[in-house]
């Protein structure tokens, strides 16, 4: 069984469409596949309407947390939600207060680009991202690479958009103790992505990682592309002493990142673990 449990389509900042990322996911030769948009669940029904036989469909989303980072400071760190049940009233509005504010904080990155000079039409970029999609970063960092301003999306990130960039803006966050309830309210799991990946930028210490787990995260993702072998020693060891359930996944984004369908994988037992813990949802399976 190849299971990947990281992905994003434009329903978010990947580039495939939910129906371009099952048939792809399929053709990566997957069994089962998430799907885990930033702050929204609008790529579910589409993804799950063109799922190739033979191909489990995880529905999902990625949430960006504020956290403390166990130094007395406090950082980002990304929660995946699994099957959690999409009605629950608290996840949809607090999603789609973060998809306002994604909105208008990725107007206000353009404007200030478009003012000192690059060739970005804020409006036309707003514009390209459906109302109910998470506009992010990666959606000014493929302008600019269209406008030719710079070779590639990462490229865009070092020099431009990252944090510490000129142009770089924070967005509105969820505490992540709230996260956690909200998911576990609706029937899902939470499980920490890509805790441990430094190059990404501050991250937590394990001492938090053991805070959150007793208020209820379910999982730690160990195997993820931005994590090298000491993190997934640390964070493996981490999860054993603690039950968390431990996956591994592409965080996948079409042509935005160089990450492949199924670079990554969580093995079948931890995939079922992950999936007895739930309540809210039923993977799509047949
Ligand atoms: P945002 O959510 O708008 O703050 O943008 C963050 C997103 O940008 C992440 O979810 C990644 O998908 C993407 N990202 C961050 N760094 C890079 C990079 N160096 N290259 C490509 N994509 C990146
Ligand atoms: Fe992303
Ligand atoms: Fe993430
Ligand atoms: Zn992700």
């Amino acid at each position: 069984m190849r299971i990947d449990l990281h992905t994003h389509s434009a329903a978010s900042d990947g580039t495939d469409t939910p129906a371009e990322l099952v048939t792809n996911a399929a053709h990566a030769g997957l069994d089962v596949v998430a799907l885990t948009d930033h702050d929204t669940t609008s790529g579910w029904r589409e993804a799950a309407e063109a799922r190739p036989a033979g191909l489990t469909l995880v529905p999902g989303a990625e949430f960006s947390c504020r956290c403390p980072d166990g130094r007395g400071g406090e950082c980002t760190v990304h929660l995946l939600g699994y099957l959690f049940d999409p009605v629950a009233g608290a996840i949809t509005q607090e999603q789609a207060r973060l998809r306002t504010d994604r909105r208008r904080r990725l107007q206000a990155m353009a404007e200030r680009m478009r003012d000192d000079g690059y060739p970005i039409d804020p409006r036309a970029l707003l514009d390209a991202v459906p109302a109910d999609a998470a506009a992010g970063r990666p959606h000014l960092a493929r302008a600019l690479v269209e406008a030719g301003t710079v070779g590639s999306v990462d490229e865009a990130f070092t020099t431009l958009l990252g944090s510490g960039c000129r142009y770089y803006m924070a967005k509105e966050e969820t505490p992540v103790e709230r996260a956690i309830d909200m998911i576990d309210e609706a029937g899902g799991a939470s499980v920490l992505a890509h805790g441990f990946a430094g190059r990404r930028g501050p991250t937590v210490t394990s001492s938090v990682i053991r805070k959150l787990a007793e208020v209820g995260l379910t999982g730690l993702e160990v195997a993820h592309p931005d994590h090298d072998r000491r993190a997934r020693e640390e964070l493996g060891e981490l999860a054993g002493a603690l039950g968390l359930v431990v996956t591994g996944s592409s965080d996948y984004h079409g042509g935005n990142k160089v990450n492949r369908l199924g670079q990554e994988v969580t093995g079948q037992a931890c995939f079922e673990e992950l999936v007895n813990r739930t309540s809210g949802r039923q993977p799509i399976a047949g």
